[in-house]
């Protein structure tokens, strides 16, 4: 309910809304409005009201919770429900067990800032407070295990996508899902998953940007592999557009990919972004690697490496690290 009332002020930025017309709207008491509005302010919205002409909404604060995302958000189901906090240790690890619980598919968990955030095989992702995005997507899809990469596919290619629209930056994807600038990674996809052999139970797609971060609050490891988008454009962006941008493209990609056509020109569309087709790579899995030129992304989203010998070697994204072999990209 709080979240619909801050939908019809959104709605009525430049004017008043009276209580009674929220009451009816909403088919709630004026006096359950009148609670509604207190506990917005309390989340630092300033909301002015006078007795004769109702509610005005002046200013929101900037915070990713629920009620602000959902107030924007047109999707079918992902973010329908979104669980928010301040601090969290990681937001997959709470995606997984709400996951676990049940929780609806396309449930998204989503914090201001990570204390554990994970990177892919065990290690650190860096995720201060009020600078980036820290999200994960939990989805039940109907597909195999083996199938669960491309999903991470689909979402680098929504939040590449997204990246373009919302802001002036032209993005690279590093295969599988590193989002790049200027050689630099801005976000990281890590994608965890609970399945049975034949049988996905769910998929926790974990998405970190960095938005506004200014480069002296990365550690210093990362003052040269890492960027935000800020330290790109010159201008801080409104992170709740970017979320709500990139649910709803990758509700769209991910909805889409189920037909192979679709799918196809998807992933067309990913090819445009690939930074590794053409470039000299190495894949590198526990105890092996594969060195040679990336020469195709498939409709599956595998790679395919073309060796010094020329044979041709299918790399699947599961539990490999690519890398250019002249620097990070
Ligand atoms: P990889 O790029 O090695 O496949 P991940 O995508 O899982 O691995 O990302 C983890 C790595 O990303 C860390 O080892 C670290 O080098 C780097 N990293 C950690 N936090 C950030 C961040 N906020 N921005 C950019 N890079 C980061």
């Amino acid at each position: 309910m709080k979240a619909q009332i801050l939908k019809a002020l959104k709605e009525n930025r430049e004017q008043y809304i009276s209580g009674e017309e929220l009451s009816n709207h909403l088919g709630v008491s004026r006096t359950a409005v009148w609670k509604y509005i207190m506990a917005l302010r309390e989340d630092g919205y300033d909301i002015e009201s006078s007795s004769r002409k109702g509610y005005r909404l002046v200013s929101s604060p900037e915070i990713l919770s629920s009620e602000e995302i959902q107030a924007e958000l047109s999707t079918r189901f992902f973010g329908k429900q979104i669980v928010y906090f301040d601090t969290v240790t990681s937001t997959n690890t709470i995606a997984k067990e709400i996951a676990a619980e049940g929780c609806q598919d396309g449930t998204v968990v989503i914090a201001d800032q990570q204390t554990a955030g994970k990177g892919r095989l065990g290690r650190n992702w860096d995720s201060p407070p009020h600078t980036g995005i820290w999200m994960s997507i939990v989805l039940r899809p109907d597909i195999i295990p083996a199938q669960a990469p491309f999903i991470t596919i689909l979402a680098a290619l929504a939040v590449a996508r997204s990246l373009e629209q919302v802001t002036q930056v032209s993005p690279g994807i590093k295969w599988p899902n590193d989002i790049v600038l200027d050689k630099r990674k801005v976000c990281g996809i890590l994608t965890e998953m609970s399945a049975e052999i034949e049988r996905v139970n769910y998929i926790v797609v974990g998405i970190g940007i960095n938005v506004n971060t200014d480069i002296e609050d990365f550690p210093a490891g990362l003052q040269k592999t890492a960027a935000s988008v800020k330290m790109i454009t010159g201008q801080a962006v409104d992170r709740k557009s970017l979320v709500v941008k990139i649910l709803e493209n990758f509700e769209e990609v991910y909805t889409g990919a189920k037909d192979m056509n679709v799918r196809s020109s998807l992933m067309d569309e990913y090819r445009k972004y690939s930074l590794t087709l053409g470039s000299k790579v190495k894949a590198v899995y526990q105890t092996q690697e594969i060195e040679g030129t990336a020469v195709e992304i498939t409709d599956n989203g595998e790679l395919i490496i073309e060796t010094e010998d020329g044979v041709r070697q299918t790399i699947f994204s599961g539990e490999v690290s690519v890398r250019g072999i002249y620097g990070y990209v």
